[in-house]
């Protein structure tokens, strides 16, 4: 099996396709994850705009609040807890358990 596009989702479909037994290689015309993956902040989520996945969003909000310590942070709290970030930010939600790839390396 040839897949075409080692950007995430070339990465993603060479690794289910493997997994299941097959013999898969992945071509890139300028390289793994130089594409659009490049760009990517990284943050995991699933994003589009059929009404059920708004509907399955809002769910997954509601769930989140009700199991995941989340919590807001005053702007002492989150320069301990990310100095790296602009000292102007007032504030922000913690979910401790929340993440964030570098997309190119996942793709690799
Ligand atoms: C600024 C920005 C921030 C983003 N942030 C996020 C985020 O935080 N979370 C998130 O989930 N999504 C984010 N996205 C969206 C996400 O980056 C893209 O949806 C995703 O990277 C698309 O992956 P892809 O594999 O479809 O495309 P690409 O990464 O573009 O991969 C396609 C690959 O195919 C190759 N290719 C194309 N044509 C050919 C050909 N004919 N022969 C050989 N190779 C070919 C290209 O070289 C390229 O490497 C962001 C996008 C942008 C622009």
């Amino acid at each position: 099996m040839i897949v075409v596009g080692a950007g995430i989702v070339g990465a993603v479909c060479a690794a289910e396709l493997a997994a299941r037994g097959l013999s898969v290689e992945v071509i890139d015309a300028r390289g793994i994850g130089s594409g659009t993956t490049a760009a990517g902040m990284g943050h995991i989520v699933v994003v589009n705009d059929p009404p059920a996945e708004f509907a399955l969003s809002r769910l997954f909000a509601r769930v989140v609040a009700r199991t995941r310590a989340a919590r807001i942070v005053d702007q002492r709290e989150l320069r301990e807890q990310k100095p790296s970030l602009s000292h102007a930010m007032q504030g922000g939600l913690l979910i401790p358990d929340d993440a964030i790839v570098y997309a190119p390396c996942a793709a690799h």
